[in-house]
């Protein structure tokens, strides 16, 4: 099933000059860039995006980084690519991240481990609508998709 997942680089992996290697990973893998846009979250963004951790001690640190420094949105596209796209990140804490994965490659840290990505279906939805409009997202053909999936995983 085709699907659509929310990801943000993180202000540290913009700092460590990673963003050309964290997209390239995505494209290499087959998946369409459907959205990308620079900018500064919120503060009532980011209580919304980490609602599930506001209780938390961390939650302070988490927002301040979060909304002190631009970040990168990105809408990717792919069959079951929620799923693909949280595989390719890697567990929360990057020092248990498998290695080959964005935070097992690149990080020694849970609160800075370079990567957001939707963690369901259902909060890939969410997420994709609280940082693009319709019109921030593009349907273009990709010319490779007939070597991307067969005829059967083409829906
Ligand atoms: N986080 C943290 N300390 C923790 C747990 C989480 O700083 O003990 C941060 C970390 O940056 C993580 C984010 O909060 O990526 C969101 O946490 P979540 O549990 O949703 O993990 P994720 O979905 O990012 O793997
Ligand atoms: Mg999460």
């Amino acid at each position: 099933m085709m699907e659509r997942t929310l990801l943000l680089l993180k202000p540290d992996a913009i700092q460590r000059k990673l963003i050309g290697k964290i997209i390239t990973r995505f494209e290499k893998k087959g998946l369409r860039i459907i959205g990308i846009k620079m900018l500064k979250l919120s503060k009532e963004n980011a209580k919304e995006h980490y609602s599930h951790l506001l209780d938390k001690p961390f939650y302070p640190g988490l927002e301040e980084f979060m909304t002190n420094h631009p970040i990168i949105a990105m809408v990717v596209e792919g069959q079951e690519c929620v799923e693909v796209v949280r595989k390719m990140v890697g567990v929360t804490n990057a020092r248990k991240a498998e290695s080959g994965t964005i935070r097992g490659d690149y990080s020694l840290s849970t609160g800075r481990n370079t990567i957001h990505a939707s963690d369901s279906p259902e909060t890939a939805k969410k997420e994709v609508a609280r940082f693009f409009s319709e019109d921030e997202l593009f349907e273009y053909k990709l010319a490779v998709f007939e070597y991307l999936y067969a005829e059967d995983e083409r829906e």
